[in-house]
Formats: C-alpha cells, structure tokens, sequence
C-alpha cells in the first residue's frame, strides 16, 4: 500500500534505524520504544494483520525463526525477551502492517495491560 508508513519503511522511503534486512523482511528500531530494545519486524509486503489472508504460512514461519537470530544480535539471548504481535483494534494494533515487537532488556510484566 502505497501510504502505509511500514510499507514506506520496508522500501526506505521513509527513515528507519534498520538491524535486520533481507529481499522479504526487515526489522527496525521502535520509534517510541517501550523498552531499552525495542524492535520491529514487518514483511515488506503489505499485510495488514494476522488475520489478512496473506499472512501466509511461509513468511509466518521465517519471520517466527529470525527473532531469536535478531534477539542475539540484540543482546538478548542470555536475559531473554519479549514477542507480541497485537492483532485488531482490541488487540491493541495501531499501525495496520503486521509487525512483531521484539522488547527486551528490562522485566516483563504479566499479565500485560
Ligand atoms: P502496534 O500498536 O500497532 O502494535 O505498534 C505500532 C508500533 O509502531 C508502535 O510501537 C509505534 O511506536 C511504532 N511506530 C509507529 N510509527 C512508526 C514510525 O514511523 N517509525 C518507527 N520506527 N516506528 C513507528
């Protein structure tokens, strides 16, 4: 989609502190983190959420087996981390890409608000 920001992003139309990249994905700093690593990983592809159809099994899957590569290289294997994907509007979900939060580097709370 031509106006999503995280589609800007992923064709570096629009700034973004990148720590992972390749022809499908690409993982950059949370602009307003939450915690001292904060980073999202996208498809470059536009998909919405989730639930859209093209989420396909496939990009689900090597995006799912990168996190702990980028958790590495973020510091965060030896503590630990956290993965969320907020789905929907009550889900929490503002930006309508799919992204996964990688958070790390403080503790988690649970249950989370
Ligand atoms: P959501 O609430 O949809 O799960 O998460 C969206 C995330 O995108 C938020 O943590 C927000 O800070 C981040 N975000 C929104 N716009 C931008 C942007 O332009 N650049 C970056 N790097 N992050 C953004």
């Amino acid at each position: 989609m031509s106006d999503c920001i995280f589609c800007k992003i992923g064709r570096h139309e629009l700034a973004s502190d990148i720590v992972y990249e390749d022809g499908e994905l690409v993982a950059f700093k949370d602009i307003n983190p939450v915690a001292p690593v904060h980073v999202l990983l996208i498809p470059k592809k536009h998909v919405s959420s989730l639930l859209d159809e093209g989420a396909e099994e496939g990009m689900l899957g090597r995006a799912l087996a990168l996190v702990p590569r980028i958790a590495r290289q973020l510091g965060l294997a030896e503590k630990g981390f956290r993965l969320v994907v907020n789905t929907g509007k009550e889900g929490g979900q503002t930006v309508g890409h799919l992204h996964f939060h990688i958070l790390g580097g403080r503790d988690m709370l649970w249950p989370p608000g």
